[in-house]
């Protein structure tokens, strides 16, 4: 499989070359040429599949240049009972009214992102080591993303993170989830700052050509494509745990930001998953919901960005939205180049003409819920079911509600346990998330961070002087 980019001047290139780029070299952003179809019966021949066996048949089709047995030791590695909290990696769990949850935050910073993360965490090192070369992973942090990115990295070989952070700003536990690692190629940054400063500062470096290459700076964010593929699995494993025969549909619902994970949702469906409906939700940054409601797209300006209680959909910009406009354009790369041109200059672009589509041709539905929806569910899902559920999962659940249809499952993506956001927690029930076992003394734990001025100056000597070499 090769892949070509969504503005269309890429030459086409195999999974090893976009992995380890960020953006294509137009701006654009890596895509398949085309993408496989699953036959129903093939389907039905992997119900008996452990996830790192499914990970590994569906992997297979977008990593085309790397040997399947390689492949299937690296999902093996990266999807262990000894990494994620259930034997079987990814639960469905009953809740109510027609509704599951898919428990994809079982890992090891106990939100979804670590599925893909897991999985890098295994490619990276096995490319980097192919290629005889190391990479420093350089990101900007407001919680899960870098966490999950280094869980995964710890250790790893070839392989260093550095990781900025708002000084002062993440929740205590979040702090002491990235601050206790003691690993050697962990770099904690905290910059005396806010988080879109320190997202400008990473901006500044990685456009640095001279310094990117001189230190291989690489990233993780929620664009690089072998993170998208590794969640394409788990709506292939949440359909075969949900359904009991062929061509049965199921309904999912995903808390949505950068619209990475449902981007995993719909790529699933265009491979001839069964799915209905994909429900998007978002929290009161409802710049994608609006999109599907009105059929235009209207990022905001960090500074009219909300501060929510599901913070890690608080985004201004849906960084992977291109290659949703992509598919929904026909692969018309002229057309998606542009409409990008066209945001640049104007603020917004309107596909209004293809709104009729949305639902009928491509399964989106979406809805918007506010810090009290976010709260009633939390606390009506307790009450109802015993269950406990997080502030962004709510969302999910409390738009999911307005879909469902009888004999159609729909299952919830739960993006995060609610231990991860106490606070909010503790306003819609009066008493805080119990931890998981193992993380009590978390914030007791010895941490390791360094302290930076909020200068590129600052972080571009701290990266000369520990970057691997
Ligand atoms: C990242 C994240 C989201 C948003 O996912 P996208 O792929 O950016 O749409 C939702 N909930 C939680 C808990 C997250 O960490």
């Amino acid at each position: 499989m090769k892949y070509v980019s969504t503005r269309g001047a890429m030459h086409p290139q195999l999974f090893q070359d976009v992995l380890l780029e960020g953006l294509a070299p137009d701006g654009g952003l890596a895509v398949p040429e085309s993408l496989p179809v699953v036959s129903t019966g093939l389907l039905e021949s992997w119900r008996s599949l452990t996830y790192p066996q499914l990970a590994a048949e569906l992997l297979g089709y977008f990593v085309t240049d790397i040997e399947s047995a390689d492949l299937l030791k690296m999902t093996t590695a990266a999807y262990s009972p000894t990494l994620f909290r259930s034997e079987s990696i990814v639960d469905v769990r009953e809740l109510n009214q027609g509704m599951s949850l898919l428990a994809v935050s079982e890992g090891p910073t106990l939100a979804f992102k670590d599925i893909a993360m897991q999985f890098l965490g295994q490619v990276f090192p096995y490319v980097l080591k192919a290629r005889g070369t190391t990479l420093n992973i350089l990101g900007a942090t407001s919680g899960d993303t870098g966490s999950a990115a280094e869980y995964a990295m710890r250790s790893k070989p070839g392989v260093a993170v550095f990781m900025l952070s708002p000084h002062g700003r993440m929740s205590s536990f979040q702090r002491a989830q990235m601050y206790s690692l003691m690993d050697d190629n962990i770099h904690n940054l905290a910059v005396r700052g806010v988080f879109d400063e320190a997202q400008d500062i990473v901006k500044a470096l990685a456009g640095d050509l001279d310094f990117k290459q001189t230190y291989r700076l690489g990233a993780v964010n929620s664009i690089n494509w072998a993170r998208i593929a590794a969640q394409i699995v788990y709506y292939f494993w949440g359909w075969l745990r949900a359904t009991s025969g062929p061509s049965q549909q199921v309904s999912f619902a995903v808390p949505s930001g950068n619209f990475g994970n449902i981007l995993s949702g719909h790529i699933a469906k265009r491979m001839g998953l069964p799915i209905r409906r994909l429900v998007l939700a978002t929290n009161e940054n409802n710049v994608l919901e609006e999109f599907f409601r009105t059929g235009v797209y209207r990022p905001r300006l960090p500074a009219q960005t909300h501060a929510t209680s599901s913070p890690s959909m608080d985004i201004s910009r849906a960084s992977n939205f291109e290659r949703f406009v992509y598919d929904l354009l026909d692969g018309d790369a002229a057309r998606v180049k542009s409409l990008w041109q066209q945001l640049a200059q104007e603020g917004q672009f309107d596909l209004s003409d293809h709104l009729t589509s949305f639902e009928r041709d491509w399964g989106f539905v979406a809805g918007v819920s506010s810090h009290d929806n976010r709260l009633a569910t939390i606390r009506r899902v307790f009450d109802e079911t015993g269950m406990l559920i997080d502030p962004h999962t709510a969302d999910g659940v409390k738009v999911a509600a307005q879909y469902v249809e009888s004999g159609i499952p729909m299952l919830v993506l739960e993006t995060a346990l609610p231990a991860k956001f106490s606070e909010t927690i503790e306003q819609a029930l009066g008493r805080p998330a119990p931890r998981p076992p193992g993380l009590e003394d978390l914030e007791s734990r010895p941490q390791r961070v360094v302290e930076l001025p909020c200068d590129v100056a600052s972080v571009r000597d701290y990266i000369k002087e520990h970057a691997k070499v």
